[in-house]
């Protein structure tokens, strides 16, 4: 059984072991691989694994002996699960590795608008408060979130997570999603997605990536929020139309913005966010702490080993 991994390198950079999968088959790992090197790369294998290296129809057609296809991450939106489907290849991600992460990560990116923690330290270090009449000073607005409503679009695993944080900082929380359930409603209002944007002090962006989510923040939606709201997105950029968005930052209508993900990674460097102090972005890291990688891992290598007893798990398009 050959094993391919496309892209291996930010899953493991060296500080985990790819021994489970070695376990299991003939295992080819590589690092990155261009557009161009896909399909040869997958040559005869059964089983392909990738994190974001596109696996299309075309891919598909040309590389017949794939059974399986593996994504090391949450979202999917970079395999044609249907076309895949139509192949009866199933397709399996990694459902819960980084709900704790990226939760987390929500609230690092929240943080950071109301306090800048790390901006402060470096006009301290810099001198600004030796030199300071006072016994403090602050160089942007302090913000304090108990009270304020946070708005989470997508209420899944992560965006749950969210909202028990949110809570526990004294924050009501309202959640907008295609499907309600009870847990969900033990933690947030559920609303429609007009309510939420006109009532949200903190907008915090939870559902995947899919035609219908596909640049859902723009001009329209933005003109629904409140003047000067905080939009996180941690989930995929493409939900963000970024011009539109920057418009609002530059304005103010939109005081403070923060993404870890966005339209075309890694970023163009004529990305309109790219130039905004109120906006901040990190280059895609919320689900990458140690301890999720390694969770990663070890699902990535059970879901290969439930296909190959032919009970295959967290399949996305069976
Ligand atoms: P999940 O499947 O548990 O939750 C997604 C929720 O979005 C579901 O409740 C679903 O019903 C809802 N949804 C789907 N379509 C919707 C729509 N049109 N409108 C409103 N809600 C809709 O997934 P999760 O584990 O919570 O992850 C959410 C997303 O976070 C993933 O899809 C992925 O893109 C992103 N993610 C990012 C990182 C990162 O490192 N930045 C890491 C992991 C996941």
């Amino acid at each position: 059984m050959k094993i391919v991994i496309l892209d291996g390198y930010t899953e493991n950079p060296g500080d985990l072991s790819w021994e489970g999968l070695e376990a299991l088959g003939e295992l080819t790992v590589y690092d990155r691989t261009p557009p161009a090197e896909i399909v040869p790369r997958i040559g005869d294998a059964e089983i392909v694994l990738t994190n974001k290296t596109p696996i299309t129809e075309e891919i598909l057609a040309q590389c017949p002996a794939v059974r399986y296809i593996g994504v090391l991450a949450t979202g999917y939106n970079v395999v044609d699960v249907n076309a895949a489907k139509a192949r009866g290849i199933p397709v399996c991600n990694i459902p819960t590795y980084g709900t704790a992460a990226v939760a987390q990560f929500a609230f690092a990116q929240l943080l950071e608008i109301c306090h800048h923690v790390a901006a402060h330290s470096e006009t301290v270090k810099a001198g600004d408060w030796s030199r300071c009449p006072d016994f403090c000073y602050w160089n942007y607005p302090l913000i304090e979130l108990a009270g304020k409503t946070m708005g989470i679009i997508g209420f899944g695993r992560i965006g749950r997570s969210v909202a028990k944080i949110a809570a526990a900082f004294g924050m009501r929380v309202l959640a907008y999603d295609r499907y309600q359930n009870e847990e969900g409603a033990a933690l947030a209002e559920y609303v429609e997605l007009d309510a939420l944007l006109a009532e949200s002090d903190v907008v915090s962006l939870h559902c995947p990536l899919f035609p219908e989510t596909e640049g859902m923040i723009n001009e329209t939606s933005i003109g629904k929020m409140k003047d000067g709201v905080i939009l996180l997105n941690t989930s995929r950029g493409g939900l963000i139309v970024e011009a539109d968005l920057a418009k609002a930052l530059q304005s103010g209508k939109v005081y403070a913005a923060a993404c870890d993900v966005v339209s075309t990674e890694p970023i163009r460097p004529d990305n309109p966010l790219l130039p905004l102090e109120n906006c901040l972005i990190t280059p895609h890291i919320a689900w990458a702490p140690k301890e999720s990688r390694k969770r990663l891992m070890d699902i990535a290598v059970e879901n290969v080993r439930a296909f190959l007893a032919g009970t295959p798990v967290n399949a996305v398009n069976l």
